[in-house]
Parts: C-alpha cells; structure tokens; sequence
C-alpha cells in the first residue's frame, strides 16, 4: 500500500462525518477506534492466514486478505486514511468466516476488529439505497420483533400456497426488483411455531436445559427446534424456553449496527437469567454470536454468566452419557456433511455432528470436500456479495452432485437455507437438515418409527 493509494482518495458526502472529528463521539464500545487498534497491532504481517482466506483465494489481492484489511482497519483506526467506498468495499467483501483467526498464531481477534471496522463505518454513512441494501434492512426490520417474524410465517404460507411463489418464481419481478436472493433462501415449513414455554421429560428428569429459538430460524428451521425438543426430552431433560428472548443480534452485529446488536444482547442476558441449565442453540451461527456477548460487554458478570452458560446443541448431546435404552433405526444412506465456519472457526465443536452421526447404524458419513472453506452464506453475505458467494456455493454444488449423498447435514440454519437454494436449483435430490433431525427421525419407538 503506498501513500498515493491513501491520498487518492477522498471522502465522499454520503459519509456524514469524517471519523476523527472530535465532534463525532461513538456511541457503543463497539464503534470505537480502540478495539481496531488493540487487535489490528497484534498481527506480524507474517501471512500464514492468507491461504486460509477464501476471498484472497478468489480475488488474489492483498487487499481482501486478512493482513490486508487489518492494516485498513488501522490505518482508518489511527486516521491515516479517510473513509472510502474502496475502502468500504474491501470490508464489506470479508465473510466474517474466521478462517483466519483459527490459524493466527498472533491469537489476532479478527472478528472483533471487523465488527468495530464496520460499526465505525456504518455510524459516519448514510444508509444505502441499493436492492441489496434494502433487502438485509427488510431481515434485520423483520428480526427485531417476534410478533414480526410469527407474522411472516403467515405470510409465507399463504405467499406458497396461493401459487403467488409460482407467478414470482416464473416472471422476472423478483429479480427486477433486487428480492431474488432474499426469497430464494426463505422457506416456510410446514409445522407451527413451537409455542410453549417448558417441555417436560418423557422419563425421570436428569435435568433443566434451556432453548435458544432464534428470530428466523423459528420459521426456517422450525423442524430443527422441534426435534432437538422431542430428542432432549427423551434424553430425560425439561426443556425451558424463555418466551422474552430476541434475535442472537448476529446480523446487525457484522453489518455495522452496534447499537441494535447491543439492545439484542441485553434482552437475552436479561431474557435467560433463569436457572434452567446450560442455554442450547441449533444454529451455529446463533451459538457463536451469543458464546461471544462478554467480549463486546467487558467487565459485566450477567454477560460471563450468560456466555459459560451458551452451548452448541451437537456439543451438548456428543458430551452425554446416553442411556442404553435409546437405539437408532439402521438407515443405509450417504450423509455428506458440511461444517459450517461458525461450528469450525469459533465454537470449534466440527467433530461432534460427526460423533453423533455415527450413533445410527448403516449410515456411510462423507465430509464435504473443502470444508474449511466458507459456502458464502455468512449471514447476509450472500445478498449484498452475491457474485463472491455464488462463487463459493458453486463448488460445494459441484461435489454434492459427483457424490450424490441422499442427505446433507449442516448445523448452522443460514448455511442450510443458502445450500439448499443451490441444490434445488441445480435440480438435485439431496435432503438439508440439522444432524439432530436425522437422529430424531431415526429414534426407535421415536416419532419416525
Ligand atoms: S496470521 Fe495473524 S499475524 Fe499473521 S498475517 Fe494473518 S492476521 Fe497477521
Ligand atoms: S474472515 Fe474469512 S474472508 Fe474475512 S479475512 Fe478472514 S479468512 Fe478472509
């Protein structure tokens, strides 16, 4: 990067304020210089993350690799550099997957200086009117409120069976007006909302758990909650879910909206101070976010206690001891499984879809080829990137197709939603779903026997 690549340019008016103006105090520790530089100085240049980038494995520019946008972060952290759509872009480019801090040896918080990179940005912008803009605006409108999300489900279900999906699908006025991506990756499945607030075990109780739903995920993986539901209270747990609790705040967390992810944060830590056992969540994605609220709520004990407490549901399940009269249904199928970035690069829990899998008898379990590589879902990635994502999807496509599993496992919801997109239009027959759905459905004297 030399001097003439920073001087070149200028800030453009859609910026509001220019970020080192004394007179722009940020508003949430996240929109604040300080975290940029505390992890942006940490790295040694010394690029071993690079081949682990999937956007510098695309693009082959410095610039969209790790060490690259850390040294932007910086240098617009320490206001060497003024905001620039160019700048803008090449964070807006990163998937937020992580890859890189797994293999850091600097231990640098690459997400966390991404999120204060773009917390800080999205306070001195004015908002975007782009299609794409406008569709993650509509998801993050729709999140924030449940009674929002229960409408949609509604909707959606009228929207599927009126034959309207079908005119949308077939005419081009989905894509005319820039809802393609957004409407292909919501599905309603037909099931209702899981509604109550505790589910008692089927046998002697070994204990309390406690259910993460999710804002989304509540209606696009609705079969998830109900079987990780089903199974648990096999399994002897009570199952509480607490009926005041919001969206993980992921979404509006690495697209720059501080104020409302830290909202979100607040709701839940307050929404799940029961003692009700360790708080389980389906959806990696989900799990990740909520494992990390103490790095982003320093110094608040209820956010430690939340955090110890936040557990993946595979993880939770693979550390049991189960009793010996639960027995799976033999099922001769090829299961690929796909390891989402969340599961692998932050929870660090990929082993244990695979540990559990195996408890079924029969099943042949196939990783997914290039599993470390993100399938360009990441939140809302794939509607505002969504030239790069296609190009991240296309592969994991491709081997499905010259592996022809029957089923693919993934456990993050956002992943499953993208992937299934792709599969159902590339026009195979390949099944998408939680692990936990494939265990409950082939429990004996379960609900698929
Ligand atoms: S591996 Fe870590 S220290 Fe090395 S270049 Fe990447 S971010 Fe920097
Ligand atoms: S988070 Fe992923 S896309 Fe972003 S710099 Fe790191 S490895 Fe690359």
């Amino acid at each position: 990067m030399t001097n003439d690549w920073i001087t070149n340019y200028r800030t453009p008016a859609h910026y509001r304020y220019i970020l080192h103006d004394s007179s722009h105090e940020p508003s949430t520790i996240l929109n604040s210089a300080s975290y940029i530089k505390r992890e942006a100085a940490k790295c040694v240049a010394c690029g071993l993350c690079l081949p682990h980038c999937p956007t510098y494995g695309l693009l082959h520019d410095e610039s969209e690799s790790p060490r690259g946008r850390l040294s932007l972060m910086l240098a617009l952290a320490k206001a060497e550099l003024p905001l620039s759509d160019k700048l803008e872009l090449h964070l807006a480019r990163c998937l937020d997957c992580r890859a890189c801090e797994k293999v850091c040896p600097s231990y640098v918080s690459y997400g966390l200086a991404l999120d204060s990179a773009r917390a800080l940005i999205e306070s001195a912008r004015e908002p975007s009117a782009s299609p794409a803009a406008r569709s993650v605006s509509i998801l993050q409108w729709l999140v924030e409120k449940r009674d929002r999300v229960r409408t949609l489900d509604k909707i959606l279900w009228l929207y599927r069976l009126s034959g309207l999906q079908w005119l949308l699908r077939t005419s081009r006025l989905l894509k005319l007006f820039g809802f393609a991506e957004l409407e292909a990756n919501l599905v309603s499945q037909p099931i209702p909302i899981t509604a109550a607030e505790i589910y008692p075990p089927e046998s002697k109780s070994k204990g309390k758990v406690t259910i993460f739903t999710g804002c989304l995920t509540q209606i696009t993986d609705q079969q998830t909650l109900t079987s990780a539901i089903r199974l648990l209270n096999r399994l002897g747990f009570e199952v509480h879910v607490p009926p005041d609790q919001g969206c993980c705040g992921a979404l509006h967390l690495h697209s720059g909206l501080s104020e409302k992810a830290a909202e979100f944060m607040g709701q839940n830590i307050k929404a799940f101070t029961g003692d009700t056992g360790p708080i389980l969540c389906a959806s990696s994605g989900c799990t990740a976010t909520l494992s990390e609220y103490a790095k982003y709520r320093e110094s608040e004990k209820s956010a430690d206690r939340f955090c110890s407490r936040v557990t993946d549901l595979n993880q939770f399940l693979a550390g049991l001891t189960w009793p010996s009269d639960i027995a799976f249904r033999p099922l001769n199928k090829r299961i690929a499984v796909h390891d989402p970035c969340s599961l692998t690069n932050v929870l660090r829990q990929e082993d244990k879809p695979y540990a559990l899998l195996a408890r079924i008898p029969g099943v042949e379990i196939i990783p997914l080829p290039d599993n470390s590589l993100c399938c360009g879902a990441a939140g809302t990635y794939h509607l505002t990137q969504t030239r790069i994502a296609r190009q991240l999807r296309a592969p994991k496509i491709d081997h499905l197709r010259r592996l022809a599993p029957d089923i693919l496992v993934t456990s993050n919801s956002g992943c499953a939603m993208y992937l299934a997109a792709g599969i159902r239009q590339a026009g195979l027959a390949i099944e998408v779903m939680h692990p936990v759905v494939l265990l409950e459905r082939q429990l004996q004297n379960g609900a698929g026997t």
